[in-house]
C-alpha cells in the first residue's frame, strides 16, 4: 500500500496516518515529525529548517525530497508507506514520482481531506501533541484522558509554537498557493480520492479504510 494523505494544516493527516499505520502495519512517513525531531536534536538539517518552520514557510524542496527519497528506500517500506505532509509542492511531487518510477513502485492513491478554513483554525489552535511519541490531541475535539498527559505513553503534551493564530493564517495561505495545486495534479493522474474531513475522526478513518480496501 503506497499512499499519500493530502490536505491543509489541521485537516487530520497526522491523526489518520497514525491510526492507519497501526491498522495496516505500514510505516507512516511524516516530514513534519522528522523535521521537528531534527530541530529538537539540533542536527545541521534541523538548524536549517527551524527558521522556515517557526515562520510557517515551507522548508526548501531539496531538504524534504532528500529525507523522503532516502526513507522510502529503507527495507521497512517494501510493504508500503503512508506519506503525511509530503509532497507539499509540485516540485516535491515530481521528485517523488521519479524516485517511485525508478523503484518500479507506483503510487496507489492520494487521499485528500477537505475541511473549511475556520474549522482548521479552531483545530490548530486547540491542537496538543505528545513530546515523546508525537500522538496528537485536541483540547475540545480529542482530549487526552488526563489533562496534559499522553494516553499512549504518559508523557507531557505541548502546544507547537507554529500553532499560534498568526502563523496558522500564514500556513493556510502557503497551503493555498503551493500545495493545493497538487489536488489537480493527482486528479489528472487518476489517483485522487476526496473525503469530507469534517466528519468525526472515527468516520474519516472508516472512509479511508474503505478506499484502501478497494485498491489492489
Ligand atoms: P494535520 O496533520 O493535517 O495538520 P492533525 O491530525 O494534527 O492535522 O489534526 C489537527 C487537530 O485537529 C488535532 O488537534 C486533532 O486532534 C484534531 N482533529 C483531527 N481530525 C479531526 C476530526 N475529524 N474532527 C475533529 N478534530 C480533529
Ligand atoms: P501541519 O500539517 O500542521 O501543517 P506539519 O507537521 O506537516 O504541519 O509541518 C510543519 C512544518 O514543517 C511546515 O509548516 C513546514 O515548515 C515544514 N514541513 C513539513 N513537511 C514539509 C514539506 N513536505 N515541505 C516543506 N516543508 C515541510
Ligand atoms: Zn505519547
Amino acid at each position: 500500500m503506497r499512499i499519500i494523505l493530502l490536505g491543509p494544516p489541521g485537516a487530520g493527516k497526522g491523526t489518520q496516518a497514525k491510526a492507519i499505520t497501526e491498522r495496516l502495519a505500514i510505516p507512516q512517513i511524516s516530514t513534519g515529525d522528522i523535521l521537528r525531531a531534527a530541530v529538537r536534536d539540533g542536527t545541521p538539517m534541523g538548524v536549517r529548517a527551524k527558521v522556515f518552520m517557526t515562520s510557517g514557510e515551507l522548508v526548501p524542496d531539496e531538504v524534504v525530497v532528500g529525507i523522503v527519497c532516502e526513507r522510502i528506500q529503507q527495507p521497512d517500506c517494501s510493504s508500503g508507506f503512508i506519506l503525511d505532509g509530503f509532497p507539499r509542492t509540485v516540485a516535491q511531487a515530481d521528485a517523488l514520482g521519479k524516485t517511485l518510477v525508478q523503484m518500479a513502485y507506483p503510487l496507489q492513491a492520494v487521499i485528500s481531506l477537505n475541511v473549511d478554513e475556520e474549522v482548521l483554525v479552531e483545530r490548530l489552535t486547540g491542537r496538543r501533541s505528545c513530546r515523546s511519541c508525537g500522538l496528537g490531541y485536541h483540547v475540545k475535539f480529542n482530549p487526552s484522558q488526563r489533562p496534559n498527559c499522553c494516553d499512549a505513553c504518559g508523557s507531557e503534551l505541548y502546544q507547537r509554537d507554529d500553532d499560534r493564530e498568526e502563523t496558522i493564517r500564514h500556513r493556510l495561505l502557503v497551503y493555498r498557493e503551493q500545495t493545493a495545486p497538487l489536488i489537480a495534479y493527482y486528479s489528472e493522474q487518476g489517483l485522487l480520492f476526496s473525503l469530507d474531513g469534517m466528519e468525526d475522526i472515527s468516520i474519516v478513518q472508516e472512509n479511508i479504510v474503505t478506499i484502501l480496501s478497494g485498491l489492489r
